[in-house]
This record gives C-alpha cells, sequence and structure tokens, in this order.
C-alpha cells in the first residue's frame, strides 16, 4: 500500500492559510483515491487555532509547537520539523502551498530528505501513484509528471481545487518540537504592504483595473465599483507598470494567483500572462471598448462599452438598490 498523503499548512496570523484549505481538501481526494491515510501538519509558536481548521479538511493532524517561529523567518523551522516526522515515517508524498513561503518550505525539504520536488501543481490524481499537473511557460503548456523515487514533494497553486470540508472533523494530535536542522535567519521586521486595503488573494469580488483605465486618477472608478460590491482592488500589469497603483495589486504571471467568487476587468484586454492569474474565478466580468478583446472569448459576461460611462451606472444602479 502506499506511504500517506501530507499536506503542511501555512498561517496568517495564526490562523489557517486559505491556501491550505484548498490543498488539503485535494490532500483528503487524492488519499480517498489511494486509500491511504492523509495527514495535515501545522508548525508555529501557537499552532493550535490553524490546527483545529486543519482538522475540518482532513482526519489527523498533527500539531508541533516551536516557540521561535512568531521572530524567525519560519521556513526552516517549519522545514526541520516536517523532515523529523518525515524520517520517523516517510509519507509518498508531502504537499505546501505554492506560495513565497511555501516554496521556502518545499526547498528546505529537498535538501533534507533528498526527494525531488514537482513545483506549481494545477492538478494531483492518483495512479500507481501521484501524477502531477503543472502549468509551465506562462499557462502556454500544461505537463503531467510523476517521480521517479518513492516519495517527493509538490507545491501546489492557488485554485487548483476548491476548499471543501470532510464530513466529519478530524484528531488533532500535538508532537514535541526538535531543534532545527537548518541555520535560523532572523526576522528583523515585517510590514504588511497595504493595511487598510482587502487582500486581493482572500477576497471573494475583486474589480480590476487595466491600461484602459488611463490614469491613476482613472482609479477611482475602479475603486467605486469594488466599494459598491464590497470588494478588493486588482490591477493588469500595464497598469502597474504606468505606476496607477502598487505592484502588490497585480494579477497574473509575474503578479498574484487569485480565485474570487467575482472577476470584474475594467480594460483588460485578456492577454495570456493576465489570464493565468484569474482563470479560476467563478464568474468573469469585463467591460471593454473592444468587441474583439481576448478577454472575450473566456469571460462569462462581456460589456461593449466604454466603462467610463458603464461603470457609473452599474455603481448608480448598486447603490441605489442597497439604499
Ligand atoms: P492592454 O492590453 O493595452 O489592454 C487595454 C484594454 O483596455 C484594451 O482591450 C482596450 O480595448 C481597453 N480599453 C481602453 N480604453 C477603454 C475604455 N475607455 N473603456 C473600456 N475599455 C477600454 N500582465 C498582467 O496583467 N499580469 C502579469 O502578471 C503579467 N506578467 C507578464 C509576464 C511576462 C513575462 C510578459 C512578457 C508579460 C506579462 N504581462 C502581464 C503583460 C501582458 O502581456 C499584457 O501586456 C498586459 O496584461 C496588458 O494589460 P492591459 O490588458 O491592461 O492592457
Amino acid at each position: 500500500m502506499a506511504g500517506a498523503v501530507w499536506i503542511v499548512a501555512e498561517q496568517h496570523d495564526g490562523a489557517l492559510a486559505r491556501i491550505s484549505t484548498e490543498t488539503a481538501t485535494l490532500a483528503r481526494q487524492l488519499g480517498e483515491a489511494a486509500g491511504t491515510a492523509v495527514v495535515g501538519i501545522v508548525v508555529g509558536s501557537a499552532p493550535d487555532t490553524a490546527g483545529a481548521e486543519l482538522a475540518r479538511f482532513v482526519p489527523r493532524v498533527l500539531t508541533v509547537e516551536v516557540p521561535h517561529a512568531a521572530d524567525a523567518a519560519e521556513a526552516a523551522l517549519v522545514a526541520s520539523a516536517v523532515a523529523e516526522l518525515a524520517s520517523a515515517e516517510p509519507p509518498t508524498i508531502i504537499l505546501v502551498g505554492a506560495t513565497p513561503d511555501g516554496r521556502d518550505v518545499a526547498g528546505m525539504l529537498s535538501v533534507i530528505l533528498g526527494w525531488g520536488v514537482l513545483a506549481n501543481a494545477t492538478q494531483l490524481t492518483w495512479d500507481d501513484g501521484p501524477l502531477v499537473e503543472m502549468s509551465i511557460f506562462g499557462g502556454r503548456l500544461f505537463t503531467t509528471s510523476r517521480f521517479t523515487g518513492a516519495h517527493g514533494i509538490v507545491t501546489v497553486r492557488l485554485g487548483a481545487s476548491t476548499a471543501e470540508p470532510a464530513a466529519s472533523v478530524g484528531e488533532v494530535l500535538a508532537q514535541p518540537g526538535s531543534a532545527a536542522r537548518l541555520p535560523i535567519v532572523s526576522r528583523l521586521e515585517r510590514v504588511s504592504e497595504e493595511s487598510a486595503a482587502v487582500s486581493i488573494e482572500e477576497a471573494s469580488v475583486i474589480v480590476a483595473g487595466g491600461r484602459g483605465v488611463g490614469s491613476p486618477e482613472g482609479f477611482r472608478i475602479v475603486e467605486s465599483l469594488a466599494e459598491a460590491l464590497d470588494g478588493a482592488v486588482g490591477a493588469s500589469r500595464a497598469a502597474v507598470d504606468a505606476g496607477w497603483i502598487p505592484y502588490s495589486r497585480q494579477i497574473g504571471q509575474t503578479g498574484k494567483i487569485v480565485k474570487p467568487a467575482l472577476y470584474v476587468a475594467l480594460g483588460i484586454s485578456g492577454a495570456i500572462q493576465h489570464k493565468v492569474g484569474m482563470q479560476t474565478a467563478q464568474t468573469i466580468v469585463a467591460i471593454n471598448r473592444d468587441p474583439d478583446a481576448p478577454i472575450a472569448a473566456f469571460a462569462d459576461l462581456f460589456v461593449v462599452g466604454d466603462l467610463f460611462e458603464v461603470v457609473p451606472a452599474l455603481v448608480a444602479e448598486l447603490r441605489s438598490r442597497s439604499a
């Protein structure tokens, strides 16, 4: 029988990150297909809250309390603790989120355990072992790979799965912490990019502006619709490169990957590099004055019109409905 499927959780301020709810769902589905155990692992200075959240998705969670985690760059601590557990009872596969922290953990685990890494998975299935689909060349090509060895590590992209809690809540077991096996890097400072704004990765509604918005002032119209829909503001690279909005709002191949329930694109053409960052949105609405803009091919609703006319009318209608 195959060894277990593990998912290493990521935390944001002590809570389970959204990427981990999705990756845990994928791990559970993979474990069911393989007929093998699924284990979630949370390492941190106070892992209990995230551990309890993770137990909603997988049948078994191991929490490891590591006292330094609050002021240290966590990846080395997380990787050391996970490697310790994996050395005792090696799983077939370890899943982590394809996030900056997840990538660090995957790389360090690979070094400690000597296992290979498949990066940026968009899908995972089981056929006598894990089969990993990955998106390469900015989403132009998809490859399917498997490990040649008995064990491997996979980083999983946001949007590869939809988070779905299990039918029953799993058990949570506290494990003793151990000394880090890699040098610990101290974090001197942690600065949030924008304190007030809603994070685009967590938002369920995103209104994004592109070159068609025309100027930094033009983004007020994007903000007005985002506000009316209680959503976050995103952008294409063209708008970011023009200096109209910070890079933290960029969506796409070299920006963030998002998966909101509703994505409204204003003055965005829908280039492949933008599409790979938002194509898994549940509903895509685009407003563009060019009827042949590429985004028309994958938007659920495509409105041909000038955004400076359509959006104010839309905002007025939304406000009158909520009044
Ligand atoms: P344009 O392509 O110029 O489109 C503007 C659109 O606005 C047009 O369709 C136009 O019809 C419409 N428009 C203009 N005025 C109005 C109006 N008044 N009302 C309504 N519609 C209007 N791009 C990203 O977005 N994210 C990335 O992460 C990213 N990474 C990249 C990585 C690489 C390696 C490369 C080579 C490119 C990358 N790009 C990325 C750039 C990408 O190829 C496109 O250039 C970019 O997405 C275009 O942005 P845009 O749609 O805002 O601008």
